[in-house]
């Protein structure tokens, strides 16, 4: 590793850091606790998408305790809409786990700590360096394209191998003593000067004047090409799947709506019962026989009310729904946890994905006066 980078880090990023760190509520009153749930609020979503989650989160849930003792849904319902709801499960399990294992108390080792749900290698050192200032180093995107374009790192990034090459620069770069600095240096550099299409250091050819604080030793900058850095292998096409749902009404005007399993993706939410359209189905088709499946009852198919598109990490959905009413039998839980009726004026009281909150919408501009 060159030493001048790592004499760069120090005299050069630190410093840029402490006049240019962007202002963030759990930047102020930093508590393990608060380091956490905005840590796991940030994987996968936008700093300005997780502040008023991490602030609404906060008023609602304002310590360990008050999370601990919550009820699952009500978690759901504040983390509706930032989706990966793994980590909202998850978060109120070892809510759970540190007030009945640790007292209450955060654990403050990075053993203890990866023990917890939804806890994986690079939460542990943002939570050990930043609430505990433990020596580790986070490799997340932006970590990942600020040492890429560093040492103009040539090999594909998606691969394990080169996650641990990488893994072990961070740490050797890591400033012992100062790891919640560097670590929030290096994710501040990927996030605001460092972009993914248009790194900051183009705007001047000269070394001098470019505006990065690690220009003077990047190789990428120094090839002319930065962009060419993180190296990633074509990614490949994700699947599409057209889903059927419906929005059953009774005579007293109210809605059926079904709870997801834990154990399903979206689990915990509620949804309108529906379901994956099977080759040869109509759409109509698909519902009916989806609720027959998941609910027990025969349905006959109504109006169309709204077609949602959403994309998910993994696969797109368009989502074809309409109204319906029970033909015959009661509904039960098959393949769901649970189902009720409700009011379309008191639907939102319990958490749904954003397809199906866009679903409600719809329900509310046409149905509500
Ligand atoms: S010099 Fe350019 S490519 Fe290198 S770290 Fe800075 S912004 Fe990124």
């Amino acid at each position: 590793m060159n030493k001048a980078t790592h004499k760069a880090i120090e005299t050069e990023l630190l410093p840029w850091f402490a006049g240019h760190r962007r202002a963030m509520p759990w930047r102020s009153n930093r508590t393990p606790y608060r380091v956490w749930i905005s840590e796991l609020m940030l994987q996968q979503t936008r700093v300005d998408q997780v502040i008023p989650y991490f602030n609404r989160f906060m008023k609602r849930f304002p310590s360990m305790k008050s999370l601990a003792a919550a009820s699952q849904e009500d978690v759901l319902k504040i983390w509706e809409g930032l989706g990966y709801y793994s980590r909202a499960r998850n978060l109120h399990k070892a809510a759970q786990i540190i007030a009945t294992d640790h007292k209450g108390r955060f654990p403050n080792t990075a053993k203890e700590i990866i023990k917890l749900p939804g806890i994986g290698s690079y939460t542990a050192a943002a939570i050990g360096s930043l609430a505990f200032n433990l020596n580790l180093a986070v490799l997340d995107g932006n970590v990942i394209r600020v040492l890429s374009r560093l040492f103009a790192y040539a090999k594909d990034t998606g691969s394990s191998a080169a996650k641990k090459e990488l893994q072990q620069l961070a740490d050797t770069l890591l400033v012992p003593g100062d790891a919640g600095n560097y670590n929030e240096a290096m994710m501040e550099l990927g996030a605001t000067v460092c972009l993914p299409k248009n790194p900051q250091c183009q705007r001047s050819s000269q070394v001098r004047d470019a505006d990065c604080p690690l220009a003077r030793v990047c190789l990428g900058h120094e090839s002319g090409r930065p962009t060419d850095y993180p190296v990633k292998a074509p990614k490949k096409k994700v699947p599409h799947i057209v889903v059927g749902a419906a929005v059953v009404t009774n005579r007293k005007g109210e809605v059926l709506i079904a709870q997801r399993r834990d154990t399903d993706m979206l689990g915990g939410l509620w949804e309108f019962p529906g379901g994956k359209q099977e080759p040869g189905e109509t759409i109509q088709q698909c519902i009916a026989r989806e609720l027959k499946e998941e609910l027990g009852i025969n349905v006959e198919i109504g109006d169309f009310l709204i077609t949602v598109k959403h994309a998910y990490s993994h696969f797109t959905m368009e989502m074809h729904t309409y109204f319906a009413k029970i033909k015959s039998s009661h509904p039960r839980s098959i393949e769901c946890q649970d189902f009720q009726w409700l009011k379309i004026s008191d639907l939102r009281r319990v958490p749904y994905s954003k397809a199906d909150l866009y679903i409600i919408e719809e329900l509310e501009r046409q149905v509500v006066p």
